[in-house]
């Protein structure tokens, strides 16, 4: 009888034994990958890691005669804040700079002019530098343009991984015509939108490999030679018409092309790129009240900087009461 009711027990006790054991695998197989299965992150950590501003390459393009005018005030402003991704790409040599960026200024082996050659030639400098860094997404400016880190970062995040990503502001309001030379003395008629290279753009490095066919190394100026078109229209080229991608057209890059007294003071603190300039003639500027005037800080930018970063040594400082 004793030995009936002990069976029992240890038949109920197995039953029981059973079912957690079942339960225990139901639920493991449920839970999200296991920590021992990815060392170092925390069972909740995204795959890719959410992108940082560490992550994103500028490229400012530059001349030897705007080291002084046109870079002192990048350098005070914006890149004292991206310090770490930003490179200046530049075609001649000087003491001072390097002295100051040390690798970060990149004196190529391009011609000091203003021709397309020149100008690829720089770019092309500038696409291969990116690749080599490993970096996640590639932004170009021109050494006329303020960048708003915050701005651009908030940007790029937004888009997923899986995507090739070409985003700026076309230059025109319509693709441009380019005549592609074809074999035995023959041309097609390309058209193609592109990102004007005065307002910045920014390409993810999923797309950019796809470039390299056609953009790396010496590649860059021969496509651009192959078009007889600038620097910034090639990459349009390459991208659309040998990769089939398209420009992700934002309004929030800018150069000094547009009217850029037309943006709000609330406007100002958003825009990813700004820039400066004349204008037919005119002075085409941001429209900010302060805290320097126009005679101290004719671009603005110093002015934008301060709103933006209040705690630069060099802004006014708000005094407390
Ligand atoms: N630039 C250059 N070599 C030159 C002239 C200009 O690399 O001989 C660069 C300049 O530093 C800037 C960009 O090209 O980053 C556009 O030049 P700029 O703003 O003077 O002319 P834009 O085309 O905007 O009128
Ligand atoms: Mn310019």
């Amino acid at each position: 009888m004793q030995c009936r009711l002990l069976r029992g027990l240890a038949g109920v006790l197995f039953m029981l034994l059973c079912m957690g054991l079942l339960s225990l695998r139901y639920h493991l197989r449920l839970s999200p990958k296991r920590v021992q299965d990815s060392p170092g992150l925390s069972p909740a950590s995204p795959w890719p890691p959410e992108l940082q501003l560490k992550d994103v390459f500028i490229a400012v393009k530059t001349t030897r005669t705007f080291h002084h005018s046109r870079l002192e005030l990048l350098l005070d402003t914006w890149v004292s804040r991206t310090r770490e991704q930003t490179f200046i790409f530049t075609d001649s040599p000087d003491e001072g700079l390097q002295e100051r960026l040390g690798p970060h200024l990149v004196v190529t082996n391009c011609s000091a002019e203003h021709s397309h050659p020149a100008l690829s030639c720089k770019m092309a400098a500038e696409f291969d530098a990116f690749l080599a860094s490993g970096l996640r997404w590639f932004c170009h400016v021109d050494d006329d343009n303020y960048v708003n880190p915050r701005a651009l970062l908030k940007l790029l995040k937004a888009f997923p991984q899986t995507l090739d990503v070409y985003i700026g502001r076309p230059s025109l309001n319509r693709p441009i015509h380019a005549s592609e030379p074809r074999p035995h003395n023959r041309t097609r008629l390309v058209q193609f939108w592109f990102a004007t290279g005065g307002a910045g753009f920014c390409i993810n490095r999923k797309l950019a490999l796809k470039m390299a066919p056609w953009a790396s190394g010496s590649r860059f100026v021969d496509t651009s030679a192959l078009i007889r078109l600038p620097d910034d229209c090639t990459v349009g080229y390459i991208i659309e018409c040998k990769l089939g991608g398209h420009l992700q057209s934002s309004p929030l890059f800018h150069s000094h092309l547009e009217t850029l007294q037309l943006l709000g003071p609330a406007q100002l603190l958003t825009q990813v790129t700004l820039s400066y300039g004349v204008f037919e003639g005119k002075l085409n500027v941001i429209k900010l009240q302060g805290p320097f005037s126009p005679e101290e800080d004719p671009s603005r930018f110093r002015s934008l900087h301060c709103l933006l970063y209040p705690d630069t040594p060099w802004c006014p400082q708000l005094v407390a009461r």
